[in-house]
């Protein structure tokens, strides 16, 4: 048996007026994920424990089998990993977007999407001007910085305050020296980034500048028991995020790199569903996440959001669909809702569906469910409602399904 996990990040929703009443789910075409649905079992996921940030690395960390409340310590520790960045014990990653600032406020948490050969050099202009730590690149407006303390301290994903005031929503407590400093070094980071070559060939081309720092995201490397020891069998992670790699990393996962694979609408989703099917050559289980629908989401574009569903379902699980011809089981299912109208994440259960392909014991009946969306799949489905680090055992159960 052969185990698929196909993860659209932020896929679920609210109903919308516009819509009709309609979640996104609801109102996109996307009948491979419906009949996967039709055939197949649902339930619902508790992917955030209680007290936890609804943040995609807590949300997938659980749904790898990882009680975030034990493993998680933080997202810069997982990007970290990712970019190839080993820490010692004394070390603190934090994630460090590059943003736009404009008249004291978050006007953009990243940078107009910069790309990761424009942040290159400006990277090297922040190391050359700081010494609290170091900066390293990681992809677009996703990088790094280590240093040696601030574990502790409040910090705020900028994503969480678009248009909020920059002096508010700083590093916590304001009269902590080490939060000081930091923030010192992120208000210091407009003039040496705004009057970089990089900013101001952005600025001219009206696109929006990197030109302020954002640190959040803080942690120490956790300590995570590898993937194949826990349930015996390998497992493969094919993403464009890098904290979705670092979890991979960190339960010694392979990570399948897939050749423009950006994150957005225009990534390379017929690449992904080759790559998983490669993948199968040497692990047993494919978790394939794809980001651009939740970024549609936090955009709040609606639109985009359905676009980037419908082309998950068409592009990526339609040839991947068609390629399996062994016993495989698959999952499909978000992280977390990424509600348009609030653009950002939400902890509510997520609704997940199973179904059982090709071979002995495929599901050809499921449990009645018509199609894949939040008011089909709730906790009244036969997998019911659990905790997302539960997920994987049952996935990974024989007899399920
Ligand atoms: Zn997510």
């Amino acid at each position: 048996m052969k185990y698929i996990i196909l993860l659209g990040d932020g896929m679920a929703d609210y109903p919308l007026t516009e819509l009709g009443g309609r979640t996104p789910l609801e109102a996109a075409k996307k009948p491979n994920i419906d009949a996967l649905a039709s055939s197949g079992f649902g339930g619902r996921l508790e992917t955030i424990p209680e007290g936890m940030g609804a943040g995609s690395d807590v949300a997938n960390l659980s749904i790898l089998g990882y009680d975030p409340a034990r493993y998680y310590t933080g997202r810069g520790p997982l990007e970290a990993a990712s970019i190839g960045v080993k820490l010692s014990a004394d070390e603190v990653a934090f994630r460090c977007n590059f943003i736009t600032e404009k008249d004291g406020m978050i006007d953009d948490y990243s940078a107009g999407h910069i790309t990761s050969s424009e942040t290159e050099p400006l990277i090297k202009s922040l190391n050359e001007s700081f010494d609290l730590g170091r900066f390293y690149s990681g992809v677009s407006y996703r990088n790094l910085f280590v240093t040696d303390t601030g574990a502790e301290l409040t910090t705020t994903p900028p994503h969480d305050v678009l248009d909020g005031r920059v002096s508010e929503h700083l590093i916590k407590p304001s009269d902590d020296s080490d939060a000081a400093r930091l923030n010192k070094m992120i208000l210091d980071s407009k003039e040496i980034l705004e009057n970089h070559p990089v900013n101001r060939r952005r600025a001219a081309e009206g696109r929006n500048p990197a030109n302020m720092i954002w640190l959040w995201g803080q942690g120490r490397a956790p300590s995570i028991k590898p993937f194949h020891r826990r349930y015996g069998i390998k497992g493969a992670v094919i993403s464009a995020v890098d904290l979705i790699k670092g979890i991979g990393i960190y339960a010694g996962m392979e990570i399948v790199e897939v050749p423009n694979a950006t994150g957005l609408i225009d990534t390379n989703w017929e690449g992904k569903a080759e790559a998983a099917l490669k993948a199968f050559e040497t692990v047993d289980l494919v978790y394939v996440h794809v980001e651009a629908i939740d970024e549609a989401a936090h955009a709040g574009d609606l639109r985009l959001k359905i676009h980037a569903i419908e082309e998950f379902d068409r592009r990526l699980i339609g040839p991947l669909l068609d390629g399996i011809d062994f016993h495989c089981k698959i999952a499909v299912l978000p992280d977390h809702f990424t509600p348009i109208a609030l653009k950002t994440h939400t902890a509510d259960p997520v609704p997940f569906i199973v179904s059982t392909l090709g071979g002995e014991g495929a599901s050809s009946e499921g449990e009645g469910i018509k199609s894949y969306s939040e008011k089909e799949v709730t906790a009244d489905s036969s997998l019911g409602i659990r905790p997302g680090h539960k997920f994987m055992e049952l996935f990974l159960e024989n007899s399920a399904t």
